[in-house]
Parts: structure tokens; sequence; C-alpha cells
């Protein structure tokens, strides 16, 4: 089992209590260790900087190198909630430029209060050459302010949503310097995450950072009061908050180390006793072993923005060091981002994105070919020519005209019926020509996948316990498959992310089409075991089909999609295999009902390979029902369970389907009850013995040709 620590969860609540807090980011770094997404503890990263700081000292000995000038490519996602741009959340673009503008003087020492700055500590204040700029181009080559807003349908958000509110706008960190700009519930105004070092042994956990990885601040601690009236919190109005994350985005700690009289491991900084709030009048003495002259004046304090003016010059070598080195993923990659570039709208580039239809595994002989294309170009697309080829055979064409393509738009587009085989299909599909000239750049503009064409029937109650593997698989794109592999379920099913040779792609697993037609309500439980690798976050989806396999949705009304340490029973680096029960997360419960009453439901269970480790299903059984916690009677067939003196029910658990008869019978072989029903595998019957009169019976079943009887005694 997993632990999960909520300590810091805690800490948030109680610090909502009391006024905002200016930094989450060592709370926010230790709840990301906590939760196992990062493995290297501070004291790592910072033995590890020293060692480079060492390298650089011999390097500046005999090469005498400049830092800088850096450029940053910035992306701001201002996550609102439906109000008009300008109003609220969804803050005005003259603010963020006023942000922009803020962390630009800072880093620069440009900034008009620099002056500020006692003559104690300004021999030591530091400038980096370091440009922020808005991003002039996206991830997709096309034109951008830099400035993304996305309507996140809440009005605050918390930690515990980061990865939801991150997800809705995201642009690659090792490009951009993600900043998401929102009402932040938690207590605090901002948080950033560390730099991630190359430690020898700890390469391996660096992949599941990236989609995090970046600044979060609240919308009224962005910006300031300098360049506009903006609606901003009257301590931190003038845009501080981002001048003191960013220093933790590029590897600085707090300068009292977070800690009575901590370390930040910069010289130049003096040891400081603990933060400062408000905006007191220097000097202000504490005593750490001696008295000392505490620097409140710097960014990487919790002072008051009016009252912070300086970074010192070893604060700026440090963030230098971070920036020089290739071996820190997403800093050093930022000054060579095309994000800097202007567009590229040398050429007209439509590119297909999905197929929509027909779904990897399908019933269908004859079904709508259908694709989601999108355009990258700079200009509107108004015609399209596409191809399409099945197996093999001799392309047919399709033309759109009449359309109105934006940039970076997307359109579903059907391109005709196509009649497949039964078994496995290829389906080529090719962008050949964008507004009557060829396609600009055909890498992205052909789409090839398979399609099994199946049309195995079953119907529920069933238990699936993959002694042989008869359910569909099929990789759309021809990688690795579901396959058997031992387990102690005998054979389980299973997808061996751990060795397989490709990835990253998706493997699918379907069920048969399954008749829900007899049934009101239906569930299922399934057995799954997952080791999370502790980097690579394999995901897994159970999709649902309603059309025969034409299209796949997410379950309704509770989606299935879980990923990486969400998925997963336990950590492990080596080659997983469960061997024991406790290996397995038992019994996963899945209410079906709303499919109930349909003739061909097919679930799909959808593994996308990220290379990480593997994972097993097994037993996965569908209940007629959907009680979550159904009778458990062990490895017996049946079980009566006696409710009251009057009322019984008889529980299965048959090794398949079969017909049953349940008789109730006095000694004398007169019936009294006699029922039966057909398909029985796993229900339960209640049989109301409320007519009979004292003495005693026999109750018996027959299942399939079997009986099997009990006698019981009924006083009254
Ligand atoms: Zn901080």
């Amino acid at each position: 089992m997993l632990k999960v620590s909520f300590t810091f969860l805690l800490l948030l609540l109680n610090g909502a209590a009391w006024a905002q807090q200016r930094c989450g980011t060592v709370e926010y770094m230790q709840w990301l260790q906590k939760e196992g997404k990062i493995k290297q503890t501070d004291a790592q990263f910072e033995q590890w900087l020293e060692h480079k700081k060492s390298l650089q000292f011999q390097q500046q000995q005999s090469a005498r190198q400049q830092a800088g000038p850096y450029q940053i490519p910035v992306v701001v996602h201002v996550i609102h909630n439906g109000e008009p741009i300008g109003v609220g959340r969804n803050i005005p673009d003259a603010q963020i430029l006023s942000q922009i503008n803020v962390i630009n003087k800072d880093f620069q020492r440009l900034n008009a209060d620099a002056g500020n700055t006692p003559p104690l500590f300004s021999p030591v204040a530091g400038s980096m050459d370091i440009e922020f700029v808005l991003a002039q181009r996206d991830p997709n080559g096309l034109p951008t302010t830099g400035i993304v807003r996305v309507n996140g349908g809440q009005s605050a958000w918390s930690l515990s949503q980061e990865t939801t509110f991150k997800a809705l706008s995201y642009w690659p960190a090792e490009d951009y310097l993600n900043i998401w700009v929102l009402n932040f519930s938690g207590g605090f105004i901002g948080y950033a995450q560390f730099p991630v070092s190359t430690l020898p042994g700890l390469e391996e956990y660096l992949d599941g950072l990236a989609e995090t990885d970046g600044v979060v601040v609240d919308y009224q601690a962005f910006g300031s009061i300098d360049d506009g009236s903006f609606d901003l919190d009257p301590n931190f109005n003038k845009g501080r908050t981002l001048t003191h994350e960013l220093g933790h985005f590029f590897g600085l700690r707090h300068i009292w180390g977070d800690n009575l009289c901590g370390t930040d491991y910069i010289d130049d900084t003096p040891t400081q006793r603990n933060e400062t709030t408000g905006c007191p009048v220097h000097p202000v003495s504490t005593v750490c072993g001696t008295p000392i002259i505490t620097m409140f004046q710097n960014y990487m304090d919790y002072t008051d923005d009016a009252c912070m003016n300086l970074y010192t010059q070893g604060q700026v070598t440090r963030m230098e060091l971070i920036l020089d080195d290739p071996s820190v993923p997403r800093r050093n990659s930022l000054l060579s981002s095309p994000g800097l570039l202007p567009p590229d709208c040398g050429v007209l580039d439509a590119a297909i994105i999905e197929k929509i239809s027909p779904g990897p595994v399908t019933c269908g002989a004859n079904t709508q070919l259908k694709l989601k294309i999108r355009n990258y170009s700079c200009d509107p697309i108004t015609a399209l020519k596409l191809n399409y080829s099945i197996n093999g055979s001799a392309p047919l064409t399709t033309i759109f005209t009449g359309l109105n393509l934006i940039p970076n738009a997307v359109a579903e587009l059907t391109l005709g019926t196509v009649v497949l085989t039964s078994g496995l299909n290829s389906l080529a599909t090719t962008i050949t020509e964008v507004n009557g000239i060829p396609d600009g750049r055909p890498d992205n503009s052909t789409l090839t996948t398979n399609v099994l064409v199946d049309n195995t029937h079953e119907r529920i109650p069933l238990r699936e316990t993959f002694d042989q593997l008869t359910w569909p698989v099929i990789n759309p794109t021809e990688g690795t498959l579901w396959t058997l592999n031992p387990t102690n379920f005998e054979q389980s099913a299973s997808f061996r992310a751990f060795d397989a040779p490709d990835g990253p792609n998706e493997s699918w697993l379907t069920t048969p089409l399954l008749d829900f037609s007899t049934t009101t309500t239906a569930s299922v439980f399934f057995d799954l075991s997952y080791a999370w690798n502790g980097s690579q976050n394999d995901r897994l989806r159970i999709l649902v089909s309603e059309d025969c396999g034409n299209t796949y949705q997410n379950l309704s009304p509770t989606p299935f999609d879980k990923s990486g340490l969400q998925l997963a029973n336990t950590i492990s680096t080596e080659f997983w295999q469960p061997i024991v029960e406790s290996d397995w997360q038992l019994r996963k419960f899945i209410n079906l009902s709303n499919y109930a009453g349909q003739e061909a439901i097919r679930l799909a269970f959808v593994f996308t390979n990220k290379n990480g480790n593997n994972i097993f299903l097994d037993n996965i059984e569908f209940f007629v029902s959907e009680d979550p916690h159904p009778v458990d009677i062990g490895d017996d067939l049946y079980s009566v369970y006696w409710h009251s003196d009057f009322e019984a029910s008889v529980t299965f658990n048959l090794p398949e389907r079969n017909s049953v008869r349940i008789d109730v019978m006095d000694v004398m072989g007169r019936l009294y009850i006699s029922t039966s029903a057909p398909d029985i595998l796993n229900q339960t019957f209640p049989i109301d013995i409320g007519n009979v009169a004292a003495g005693i019976y026999i109750l018996r079943v027959q299942i399939g040709s079997k009986f099997y009887a009990t006698k019981f005694f009924m006083s009254r």
C-alpha cells in the first residue's frame, strides 16, 4: 500500500486561517517528495551544486567566462472563471506586461528602488544579464502573444488540484517558462518548482516533473501598480512575488535557509535568524551566534514588495550556474528555445491529429472514416485534399472546399465509408494538398493505423480469468500487444512496459461485444497490479463504445483514467510481476448501469506505454447488479443466507454461467417454492418462505444437471 502524506495540505489549511503567506515553494517541494514525484533530497541538490561550483570556478580561472546574456521565453497561462478579458481573474494584458517589466528590471538591477538598498549591502548587489520575453511563437510554430487565457470553470484552485489546473494549459517546459496565474486558495500567493539536478543515479527520476515545472502566482499578486491601477494585494502589489519565485526556479533558497539561522548556501547574504514580514526600518539586527544586520531587502525574504530591492552577486552566480548547465533539465534548454524565434509562417501545413472513427476494435465492416485535422499554418485553410487506402488498395481521394479553418483550429472531417475485412486491417490516410498546393510539412500529414474487425458476442454476467487470451487485442500503431503472463492467478492479461521495445504508444485490450439488454443494472469488478518506476507515467484508461466500436468514450458518469503513482499499488524500478494477492489492487469496482439495457457494449482497457513498468489485469467479473459490495461466498458454488425466519437468499459463485433451479420441499417431497433462471454466474436470489408451516424442509439447488440439497427446520 502507498502511504501519501497530507501533512502539507493540513499545514495549508492551518495557514489559510492566517494572512496570506508569501511563498509555498519549500513546502511544495517537500509535498512533491512525499508524493513520490521527486527522489532527490535538498541536501543532495546542494552537494551537487557545490561540486558544480568548484568546477565552474576552475573553468573561470582558465577562461574567464562571462555569464549571459540570457533570453527566457515566457508563457503566461491566465486561468479564469469565464470573466471577460481584463475583468477579475481574467487579468488585462497590461497587468501581465507590467509583471514582465518588473522581473526584467529586478534581475538586471534596473529597478527604480535600487537606491533604497542600504550602503551596507549595495557593494554586494548583483545584476544578471537576463531578459524575460513573452514567447513569439507557440509550440506549433504559430504566432502567439505568449499569453494564453483558459476558462478553468471554477473560482479558486488549491494545491491538490495543481495537476488539473496545470494541465488546462501547459507548453513544453523544455522550451517555455510556464507561469500560471489564477485565484489560488492554498494559503500563499506563489510557488515554484526548484530545478532538478542530474546527480548520478537520479537521472531516471527526472521525467515526471516537466508537466508541473514553472511558477504559480495568485492573480492579485501578479503585476505592479507602478504601471497601472490593477487590483492587487496592497502588500504584494509591485510584482516581487514573481521575482522571488523565479529565484527559486533558478535554484535560490530563502535567505534564512528555512531554518533558525539556516544557510541559503550563498556567501554574500548575511545569515538570518528567520523570515521578515511587513516592512521594517533598516537596520534590523538579529542574533545567530553573533548579532547580524538582516538583509530583509533581499528578494528571497518574505518582506512586502515595496521594501525588497536586491539580489546579491552570490545569488546571481548561483542562478547563472543553473542556467549554464545543460544537464539541468528545463533551464539551460530555455536559452535555445524556438519560442524565442519569430513564428514560422513560410508553409501551409495541415496535420492529422487523430482518427475519430473507426475505433481500433470495431464490428463495423462498413464504417465512416472520420479524422481530426489541425491547421498549423499562419493563414486560414479553405481547401484540403486527402487520400485514404485500406489494406494497401489504390488510394481514394476526398476533396474538401469551402472550409474556414483559422490558424491552430481543429476540424473533424468525414472522408467516406470504408469497407473493412474481418480481422486485422491497415488504414492509411494522407493530407496531400492544402489550399490547392502540396502540404508543406508531410511528416505530420499521414496517419496509418490498425483496425481490428471483431464480432464476437458475449452476455453478462461474465467472468474472464484469462486462462487463455480470447479477447481482442490490438496496437493501432503496430507496437507491443497485451499478452498473457504468469502471476499468482496462473495467467493474467498484462502489458510489459518494462521491456517493451517500442513506445510511447497505446495498446488496447477489449471485451467482446457484451449484451447488457436483459438487465437494468450492471457493474464490473477487476483485479489490477501495476508498479510505478518513479518517473515514467504509464497510463490506463477504460473506455466504452456504444456504437459497436466506431467510437470510444470515457466511462460515464465516472471516467477511469489513471497514470503513474495514481495507477500503482507499489513503486519498483525492477521488472514487476505480482506473485501474491497483496501484490494486487483487488476487486476494483465500476458501476456500468448507465449502459444497462443495450445489446452491444464494448469496454476497452487502453494502456499508454511510456516504457515504465508492467501492468496486469485479472478476474474481470461483470455483474447484473450495481452493488459495490456483493455477497462474498469464497470458493463455494452457492451459499444460503437467512435474513429472518421467513426470508433467505441464495448467492451463486459458479465457474461459468449455468441454468439454476431452486426448490423448497418438505420431507414428503411436496414442492412449496420452485424458481429457476438461466445464465446464473454470480447473482443473489431472495427466497420468500413466509407461507410454509413449521417443520423440516429441504432446500434443493440444481446447477446444470447436478443437485445439491440442505435440510432446514422452520419454527413458527
Ligand atoms: Zn519562497
